[in-house]
């Protein structure tokens, strides 16, 4: 399941039983109302794939590569941006790719950047700030951030400078690279694509689509153009580069291709709608994506037992892809069958490579739904090793306090709601919850230390 914060198309939103946002963790109180509406998605599927784009990059690169955070920014425009290890990028970036190897070729490009020490400052205090103040930066909002530490001129006037117009935005953009260093990236990003055996006409075709000002992703401003300048050598030179790798001809594996397929077709049905997926579809007939989003869609805006068989032949084509039972667990939720849902997420979480934190979360609502006090037991374990794989998922953390509530556990019910709005950036409230959670318990004991580290936790000592 893709899910996203509230704010946007009503008519998806409906079809979701829990909206989460990654971490709604913000540098400031002004920071802080701007990130509720930052669009923040959360999804399995894609997010295994995005890190296997980019593990092998960072790999390439010198760079962590393991624990690589993939944050989904739900905006239609193109971006990409590394900070730490976290790579933030736009599901309208992964939408407007045909290819796995355009989105490879752009976080090569990132990388790049990272590796040649460009705008190092600014990446060090990124590196150090909250998922949602980055995502704010990203979004045009980055005067704001900036401005945080020292002398903010507030979210209306930030704003406003956003939306003035592109020129302006360039001025403003605190992203913004120079043009050496926008060469140097291309340079080492070549270098990475060699290092992994990958062709970097994806990044040439990325790059030159913006160099053609098109918009990529139907966006009237792609911030990406904009922080990363485009002079008319910089393409000449990278196609000389490109043309030269003995992989220029290499095309991504096609069970790869096909995931990205299904990607672009997933994200095309949540955030553009049925005529979205559709048009999408109809460029790729008879394939398995184009089943895939035929399922997607049936759940989102059709019939649940249409969706349910349509998924269910999926699970006949691939019956060792993950998401075809997350599919069928939010089906069969959706259509009220808590034990079945269970059953479906319990093999998404075992057959899921990636280990990624929200299945097992997903697994423990359905659990939750199924309500005996063994279920109940079962969905703590399960939420518990979600969150043990994704600590910064606050929206798991309310299921967990639900299930410890109904339980009886109100101490461990009470720390969790702590963690969740302490995630959520809501450090007052997180502090109170703690408390009261301290109070009903052992000294010293694991929970009561946890409970102090929330008690403790100055947010201003975190900044520079
Ligand atoms: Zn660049």
């Amino acid at each position: 399941m893709l899910s996203r914060p509230r704010s946007t198309i009503a008519r998806v939103v409906r079809a979701f039983a829990t909206l989460s946002l990654a971490a709604t963790v913000a540098v400031t109180s002004t920071v802080s109302a701007f990130a509720q509406n930052v669009p923040v998605v959360r999804d399995a599927e894609i997010e295994a794939l995005v890190r296997a784009y980019a593990r092998p990059i960072f790999r390439a690169a010198g760079l962590p590569e393991d624990g690589v955070d993939i944050v989904l920014v739900n905006d239609q425009s193109f971006n990409a941006f590394v900070a730490g290890s976290r790579l933030f990028i736009n599901t309208g970036a992964l939408m407007s790719a045909e290819t796995p190897n355009e989105i490879i070729g752009v976080i090569a490009h990132e990388a790049g950047h990272i590796a040649g020490g460009h705008q190092q400052k600014l990446r060090n205090q990124l590196e150090r700030a909250k998922t949602m103040a980055i995502i704010a930066t990203l979004l045009g909002a980055g005067a704001m951030v900036a401005g945080a530490t020292s002398k903010s001129r507030g979210l209306a006037g930030a704003g406003m400078g956003v939306a003035a117009g592109g020129g302006e935005m360039a001025q403003r953009s605190i992203l913004a690279y120079q043009r050496t260093e926008e060469m140097t990236a291309d340079r080492s990003a070549i270098t990475y694509l060699n290092a992994t055996g990958q062709s970097g006409l994806g990044m040439l075709k990325t790059f030159g689509r913006f160099q053609s000002a098109l918009s990529l992703s139907g966006a009237q401003v792609d911030p990406y153009r904009i922080s990363h300048p485009l002079p008319r050598e910089r393409i000449a030179n990278l196609e000389v580069l490109v043309k030269k790798s003995p992989y220029v001809e290499k095309v991504d594996p096609p069970a790869l291709q096909q995931r990205h397929d299904m990607m672009r077709i997933k994200i095309a049905a949540y955030m553009g709608g049925q005529a979205a997926a559709s048009r999408l579809m109809r460029k790729m007939p008879g394939s398995l994506a184009s089943q895939y989003g035929d399922a997607q869609t049936s759940y989102l805006f059709g019939n649940l037992a249409g969706a349910l068989a349509k998924t269910n032949a999926l699970v006949k084509a691939q019956p060792k892809n993950p998401y075809f039972q997350e599919l069928r667990g939010d089906i069969l939720m959706k259509a009220n069958k808590p034990k079945a849902a269970a059953e479906a997420y319990a093999k998404a979480v075992s057959l899921d490579p990636a280990r990624s934190g929200l299945l097992p979360v997903s697994y423990g609502q359905a659990l939750m739904a199924v309500g005996t006090p063994d279920s109940l037991e079962k969905a703590v374990v399960q939420i518990n090793k979600g969150l043990a794989r994704d600590r910064e998922n606050a929206v798991g953390y309310r299921h967990l306090a639900q299930a410890y509530g109904e339980l009886g556990n109100i101490p461990a019910a009470d720390l969790a709601t702590a963690e969740g709005h302490f995630y959520s950036g809501a450090y007052k409230d997180a502090k109170i919850f703690a408390m009261r959670a301290q109070m009903k318990m052992k000294r010293g004991e694991p929970g009561w230390i946890r409970a102090q580290d929330i008690i403790n936790y100055a947010p201003s000592s975190k900044k520079k």
